[in-house]
């Protein structure tokens, strides 16, 4: 019988874990989130990102910009990179069309930059430093290691390359002394390899795309895609029904690696905080 990995609970005890230490604290840690545009799903992200500050006890400033010049966006970031006031900045992606997304991350200071995303902490990653790692993927290394504490040795596949998701989670997979395997769109034996993997993490986009007879058995599977049926219900990129039962772990979607995003968005904040 496998294990199901409830990243739900797992990231409810986490945020009851940092508001205890937040409690303790005279002055608050706080978080800018900026909104450009109005993209929904957007606005629902932000508004749950608003939320989960609240209850842990983070300040949150949202600025909610539904049209702007980039160089107006720089402008804001410039002034919240000097406010002494504020710990973390988040930009919440995807810009609006016309923006460019390596220079507005770029802009961000990388002691304040909440999401992992700048090159300097990206570097910092690479070489095994210290600094605040991508949300999603930190999630997901501590719902693998919630089930299995020492990774050395394992194979681990990544599908999907993406530079908030599959990237920084393959560093961080190897700093765990994986042997890690990056595929991609191109990728062309894609069932060989992840018939090889003891542990793989799928950022993809595509609905029920890993399939069971990939699945090594007693895998550790960790879905990290987020995809809307015509039905309207939410589905992951593994075909869970199926490929659970050949698992050692597996998570969920929804109530998997979703709300461990938000919970290590928090612990981010924190971090940079007490810097
Ligand atoms: P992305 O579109 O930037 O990257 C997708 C990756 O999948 C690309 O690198 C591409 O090369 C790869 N890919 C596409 N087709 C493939 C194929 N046939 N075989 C192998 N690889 C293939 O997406 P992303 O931002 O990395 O997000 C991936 C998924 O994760 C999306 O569903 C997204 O909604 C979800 N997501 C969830 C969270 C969360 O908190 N749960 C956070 C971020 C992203």
């Amino acid at each position: 019988m496998y294990q199901l990995i409830n990243g739900f609970e797992f990231a409810k005890e986490e945020r009851r874990k940092l508001k205890e230490e937040i409690d303790k604290m005279e002055k608050k840690p706080v978080l800018a989130v900026i909104l450009v545009g109005e993209n929904p799903a957007s606005q629902i992200y932000v508004r749950n990102k608003e939320k989960a500050c609240e209850e842990v006890g983070i300040k949150s400033r949202v600025y909610r910009i539904k049209e702007c010049l980039q160089v107006e966006l720089l402008a804001i970031i410039d002034q919240l990179n000097k406010d002494e006031d504020v710990d973390g900045i988040l930009v919440q992606l995807p810009l609006p069309e016309g923006m460019e997304e390596q220079t507005v991350i770029q802009a961000i200071d990388p002691n304040k930059d909440v999401d992992g995303f700048h090159p300097v902490n990206l570097g910092k990653l690479m070489l095994g430093l210290e600094g605040p790692v991508a949300c999603t993927p930190k999630g997901c290394l501590k719902l693998i290691k919630s089930v299995k504490e020492n990774l050395t040795g394992l194979n681990a596949l990544v599908i999907g390359r993406s530079n908030i998701v599959g990237k920084p989670m393959a560093q961080l997979l190897l700093k765990e002394n994986c042997t890690v395997t990056i595929a991609h769109s191109k990728t062309v034996n894609l069932p060989e390899l992840c018939k090889q993997a003891d542990i793989v993490v799928a950022a993809v986009g595509k609905p029920k795309f890993v399939q069971k007879e990939w699945v090594k058995d007693g895998a550790i599977v960790i879905d990290v895609g987020i995809n809307r049926l015509e039905d309207g219900k939410l589905c992951g990129d593994v075909d869970f029904e199926n490929v659970a039962e050949k698992c050692f772990a597996i998570t969920p979607v929804p109530k998997g690696v979703g709300p461990m995003t938000i919970a290590m968005l928090l612990e981010n904040t924190l971090y940079l905080h007490k810097k």
